[in-house]
């Protein structure tokens, strides 16, 4: 492997898709997804692999290189090599593969799309986030409130790349605190018509050139809306203003004003933008006045599954490049010959403690993509069957977003590390990809809402929905699959280690809906990290099991030889995972149980 390599972990990915959710069977009942098969997504996969490996993973590091640049005029100019690349992606079709054909999309299932930004954001982070948030842009755009006028023009353009789309929500003082927006929205003589002023920050893709138009979608009061995040409208923002047959009219008064030097994602602008410092800044409202988080929030869930993806992608490429590495670097000899003066030299993967490092990433980034896949196809089974179904299905894609965003993520930058030590010092210095995998994957615990922001929706709200009604469904669905294995014999003690931690998880849900039951907020909120930690590391173990479950029934089926080694590790997966992994959920649920609060207490950090 050479230092710019980006292994796609197809293989993964189909037995994920194909053996393990059987997608194309089950998408095949679905009237929408009627007109594909198993030979399309295969196709639609194998593209997307060859696009990730040879057009986009080489731009990852002359990007972060390279960087964005500000002229100090309102415009930034991205890496050179980012606009071969993104037309490219643009041509495949897949900036956008799972939205409605008349919209421009191909109408694919989303789970296949998933997997496609997998493979961007593995080969290139920095550089996938362009057409990341250009498509969530674009969905919101095709919700119903949207000004049809504006939907007929600016979606199929977007998904096309000719116009790129940003999510405008934070400012200098107003973070993770939404609700503390200042940017103002002052209406015009025409309703449909207001003016915006004030100043964002931190906005991914704020300005490009790699498309000649882009559609900010920006949070900002009306005057006299309430405070907090219900005086919240949102409104769609051009650079250039445009006419309903697409013809670009004159700059906006949206303009970047800065950006940022970063520790990672450099190829990614993140830029501080001004709204009619100058002029007459155009806002077009979508759905009424007061309705912009709910509005917001539907790209807001995408954007945080998106980010669950893009550290998937990022841990996936750190441990195929840790992998390659130890099976190619020969350091030392076998601990068995100590004795020896002169042992044979061996690759540093014979090494116990490096064969640790290597399982605790394999373990791990396998069972991410199982769950994020899982959820995707659940996504795509509410475009069938009854309200009620679609509803069920829903609820527990909710519940499992901040384990996606935040459990997924934090594990991520894990993987990261742990690469980066399996190549020792090379891993530090600036000719192999792993440093830039750990300094671009450290956002993803930080925006789309901090993780600790993330623990706090899964205590505060999607634990106390409907009377614990989804984590109750999600309980009844994990004991189903631990059914499943249990008719195992070879899983047994993976099943009873699972089965301890799951009881371990349920006791702490009930301690912690006590502890707010009583009253005691500030004491429930200081474990909703660690619970979300216990959540993840339960969630992701019934993965590794499921995963060796099918595992060993194709293994029992007569696997073809070349498939044993590939069916072996899962079951590796499942028991390391459960052995060495998930006893961390136990001394997490007896910290929590244990109800420390000493760092509440007044005057110690004040
Ligand atoms: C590279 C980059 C790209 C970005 N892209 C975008 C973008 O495209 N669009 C956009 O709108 N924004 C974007 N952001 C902004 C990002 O979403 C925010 O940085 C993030 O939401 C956190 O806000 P903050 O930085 O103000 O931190 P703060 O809100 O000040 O948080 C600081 C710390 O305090 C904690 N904290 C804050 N409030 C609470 C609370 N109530 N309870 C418990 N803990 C709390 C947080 O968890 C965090 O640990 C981007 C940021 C970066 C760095």
């Amino acid at each position: 492997m050479s230092a710019t390599d980006y292994t796609v972990d197809l293989r993964d990915i189909k037995f994920v898709l194909f053996e393990q959710l059987r997608a194309h069977e089950q998408l095949a009942l679905i009237p929408r997804y009627k007109d594909f098969d198993r030979d399309m997504y295969d196709a639609v996969l194998d593209m997307a692999a060859e696009l990730a490996e040879t057009t986009v993973a080489p731009v990852n590091k002359v990007g972060d290189r390279e960087g964005c640049k500000f002229d100090g005029n309102g415009n930034v100019t991205t890496p050179a090599c980012f606009k071969p690349a993104f037309r490219a992606i643009v041509e495949s079709g897949l900036v956008a593969a799972s939205m409605n054909i008349e919209h421009g999309g191909q109408g694919l299932p989303h789970v296949v799309d998933v997997a496609t930004h997998e493979m961007f954001s593995g080969a290139a982070t920095a550089f996938n986030m362009y057409p990341g948030l250009t498509r969530a842009a674009a969905n919101l755009l095709t919700w119903e409130g949207t000004p049809a006028w504006i939907t007929s023009t600016a979606v199929h353009r977007m998904l096309a790349g000719e116009w790129s789309g940003t999510m405008c929500l934070t400012e200098a003082g107003a973070g993770t605190a939404v609700g503390d927006n200042r940017a103002r929205a002052t209406p015009t003589a025409d309703s449909n018509i207001f003016h915006l002023s004030g100043e964002k920050m931190f906005i991914s893709g704020g300005d490009n050139d790699l498309t000649t138009n882009i559609l900010h979608l920006v949070l900002a009061r009306l005057p006299d809306a309430p405070p907090g995040t219900k005086g919240l409208s949102i409104f769609v923002v051009p650079k250039f203003m445009f006419a309903a047959d697409g013809t670009l009219g004159a700059r906006n008064d949206i303009k970047v004003v800065g950006i940022e030097h970063k520790m990672g994602i450099n190829g990614s602008a993140t830029c501080t933008i001004a709204l009619g410092a100058t002029g007459t800044c155009v806002g077009y409202l979508l759905g009424v006045p007061g309705q912009g988080m709910e509005i917001m929030f539907r790209m807001m869930n995408e954007a945080r599954i998106g980010v669950g993806i893009q550290s998937l992608g990022l841990a996936s490429a750190a441990y195929q490049n840790a992998l390659a590495y130890a099976k190619d670097r020969v350091q030392g000899s076998a601990v068995e010959n100590f004795r020896d003066a002169d042992p044979p030299r061996i690759t540093i993967n014979q090494h116990p403690d490096v064969r640790r490092m290597l399982a605790t990433m394999k373990c791990t980034v396998d069972a991410m993509r199982s769950l994020i896949y899982s959820v995707a196809n659940r996504f795509d089974r509410t475009h069938h069957g009854e309200a009620a179904e679609k509803e069920y299905l829903l609820g527990l894609v909710e519940l499992m977003t901040p384990i996606i965003k935040a459990h997924c993520s934090d594990k991520a930058f894990e993987v990261c590390v742990t690469a980066l030590q399996v190549f020792g010092g090379y891993g530090y210095i600036g000719e192999y990809p792993v440093e830039q995998h750990v300094r671009d994957a450290k956002i993803t615990s930080i925006y789309e809402g901090t993780n600790g922001i993330q623990a706090m929706d899964m205590l505060g709200r999607k634990m106390r929905k409907g009377q614990g009604m989804l984590f109750m469904s999600w309980l009844n669905e994990a004991n189903e699959e631990l059914d499943r294995c249990r008719t195992i014999a070879g899983l047994a003690d993976e099943v009873a280690g699972l089965e301890r931690a799951r009881d371990q998880l349920g006791q702490t849900a009930m301690h912690l809906g006590m502890v707010g039951g009583q009253g005691n907020l500030r004491g429930a909120m200081l474990q909703a990290t660690p619970f979300l930690e216990l959540f993840g590391l339960v969630v992701l173990g019934l993965h590794s099991l499921w995963q060796a479950r099918i595992a060993h029934l194709a293994i029992q089926a007569g696997a073809r030889p070349e498939d044993l080694k590939f069916y072996k590790g899962k079951l590796m997966n499942a028991r390391f995972y459960i052995k060495n992994v998930l006893p961390k959920a136990t001394a997490l649920a007896k910290a929590i149980q244990g109800g420390d609060e000493s760092c509440l207490e007044d005057g110690l950090f004040e």
